[in-house]
């Protein structure tokens, strides 16, 4: 007898037809055996609804009173969808997230679960009910009634089964599953059997939305099985799995974020504290910055580039002027026509040239590539938002996404072990907190940098052929945003092919009337962990301590599951301890060997 919670979006109940088709599929797991808790959204487009109604009262409602009014719309649906099961002859209780005890902070609008009692459900379950759980909201420690942000009813099913250790979760939705790619923008893409929390996590953030990105960090967490199907067709769909459960394949899927703006900050002292600087400044006002890239520059300065979505351009230039004035930093330049590319999957690690592959199909298909930011399972490219539709395709084709991965032995498999929880997830005091799992040294990688390359396309793709059959191995790569028609590549490469990196680096400078900076001995740092982007703080969090401790960043690299930095070799022990007390982990660890 398992334990399955099923969830069902808004438009899996949006009329009372559809509530007891979905009603019906909660009693045949009960039929079958299985003890249910069903989580459900409100009905159809009830929740902007009520968010429009307010706005006809006052354009600013406070936030207590919104969490009360929206709350109300899966309380409807709640009632409406445990009437259904009853009529079918079963037993069922709906309760609202307050009557289950889901504890949150007081956020309202965006609150965060910090636990929740598991009492009530086991009770009602035991005595052989199917319990009808309302999606999205929670109670706070006076009391108030709060919600998790739009697309929250995920988080709470997946939170739900991770603390009653469900055996599976799943999602029905009007999808039948996650995709290699959205297939609206590109129709040949496939529906996946099984993805990794890692891969979703960083998919789902990047904009292919299918669940809401809270509810993959709780699955991850605390083990959880999800599986992501269609509450409108009879077929399987895709199971959510830790990594070593995943397809071996260098990317399982491909990203975009249409509207981003890029931001330069051009020849900034490059000194710590000016990184620091900058990003505390952006997050105070509440700006999330995506891609970070800073050039190795010339004359102590150097360029650095971010990105931001498009709505945020305005506000941020604002702050980027004004920092670049008190830091004596050069102007500042926008773009607000680029869009983000990305490749993910937990196997790139396992395999070589995965990146300068991306690389030569966007050059195929002439799209020049204005930044690159690669870390252990993601490569991003910014790229014109004109081509962005296009280099999704070159990208989807070059890692073969519209085929079935060999070996991939059909269909999703919904009873397999159970995954476990992550070690830190009991050190954690609630259950969203902000997860870190380590933080390791590698002191063994050199940084090679071509400077002054041609901006055209197909310069990236070229440097990676050229390293690929110079037979280097190449970790960490970027691209920084060319300036008068220049570009600037680095890579890190272990420190013992550092002299035949320099060398394939200056015949490639060379052929090309680039230059080649010094290739020093580095360190780099990675921080691993679940919420590491979504917990935000990575100002204070990374460059205030690095700062205080005196430490130039060269390179940064960020994602939902990791934060790598490379400093000087001989900072990076010091830069280890720092950053060890800035996460609240303690002792430190060095990984001595090349990387695997
Ligand atoms: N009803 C809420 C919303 O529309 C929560 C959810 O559907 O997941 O955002
Ligand atoms: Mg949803």
């Amino acid at each position: 007898m398992a334990l399955v919670v099923q969830k069902f979006g808004g438009t899996s109940v949006a009329d009372p037809q559809k509530i007891k088709a979905a009603a019906a599929k909660a009693v045949a797991r009960h039929q079958a055996g299985d003890r249910v808790v069903v989580v459900v959204s409100a009905m159809g487009h009830q929740t902007d609804h009520l968010i429009e109604l307010a706005g006809q009262i006052t354009p600013r409602p406070s936030a207590r009173e919104m969490d009360m009014l929206l709350s109300t719309g899966e309380q409807v649906s709640v009632a409406l969808f445990a009437m259904a099961v009853q009529s079918l002859g079963h037993q069922a209780v709906s309760l609202t997230g307050s009557q289950i005890g889901i504890r949150t902070d007081s956020r309202h609008g965006r609150a965060r679960i910090n636990s929740i009692s598991t009492a009530q459900v086991r009770t009602l379950l035991d005595g052989g009910a199917i319990v009808i759980a309302a999606g999205f909201q929670g109670i706070d420690q006076h009391g108030n009634i709060t919600t998790l942000g739009r697309g929250g009813s995920d988080t709470t099913a997946v939170a739900l089964a991770a603390v009653l250790g469900a055996d599976l979760c799943e999602i029905y939705t009007d999808v039948d599953g996650i995709y290699t790619t959205d297939p609206r923008i590109l129709p040949v893409a496939r529906r996946l059997s099984s993805i990794a929390y890692d891969e979703m996590l960083e998919l789902a953030s990047l904009g292919a939305g299918v669940m809401h990105p809270r509810s993959i960090e709780f699955a991850k967490k605390f083990g959880v099985p999800v599986m992501v199907r269609s509450s409108f067709k009879d077929v399987p769909g895709t199971m959510i799995l830790p990594a070593d459960r995943a397809k071996p394949r260098p990317a399982s899927g491909v990203a975009l974020a249409r509207d981003e703006a890029r931001i330069t900050v051009e020849s900034v002292p490059d000194q710590p504290g000016s990184s620091h600087t900058l990003f505390s400044a952006l997050a105070a006002a509440g700006i999330a910055v995506d891609m970070i890239v800073q050039n190795v520059g010339h004359d102590g300065r150097a360029d650095i580039s971010f990105t931001v979505p498009s709505d945020d351009l305005e506000e941020a230039v604002e702050s980027s002027r004004k920092v670049a004035a008190a830091l004596a930093a050069g102007g500042v330049s926008h773009d607000d026509g680029v869009a983000k590319v990305s490749a993910v999957g937990v196997g790139m690690a396992r395999e070589e040239g995965v990146a300068g592959r991306m690389f030569r199909a966007l050059a195929d298909a002439a799209i020049n590539v204005r930044m690159i930011t690669t870390s252990e399972i993601k490569i991003s490219v910014l790229v014109g938002r004109a081509d962005a539709a296009a280099a999704v395709a070159a990208v989807h084709a070059a890692f073969g996404l519209d085929q079935p991965t060999p070996g991939e032995a059909g269909d999703a498999q919904e009873h397999g072990p159970k995954p476990s929880p992550l070690e830190v997830v009991r050190r954690l005091e609630g259950m969203e907190d902000l997860a870190v799992e380590d933080c390791v040294l590698d002191s063994s990688q050199a940084l090679v940098t071509l400077l002054d390359l041609p901006d055209t396309p197909g310069v990236a793709a070229d440097v990676f052929d050229e390293a690929g059959r110079a037979g280097l191995f190449v970790d960490m790569i970027v691209q920084s945003h060319p300036r008068d028609g220049r570009a600037e590549i680095s890579f890190t490469v272990p420190a013992t092919e550092a002299e035949k990196a320099g060398a394939a680096a200056r015949a490639i400078a060379a052929a090309r009337q680039a230059r080649v900076a010094d290739v020093p001995h580095v360190a780099k740092l990675s921080i691993t962990g679940v919420g590491i982007r979504s917990h935000a703080g990575l100002a204070d969090r990374l460059f205030q301590p690095l700062t205080e401790a005196g430490i130039n960043i060269d390179l940064v690299n960020t994602s939902e599951v990791r934060l790598n930095v490379i400093v000087a070799a001989e900072h990076g022990a010091k830069a280890l301890a720092v950053l060890r007390t800035a996460f609240g982990l303690l002792g430190g660890r060095e990984r001595s060997a090349a990387p695997a």
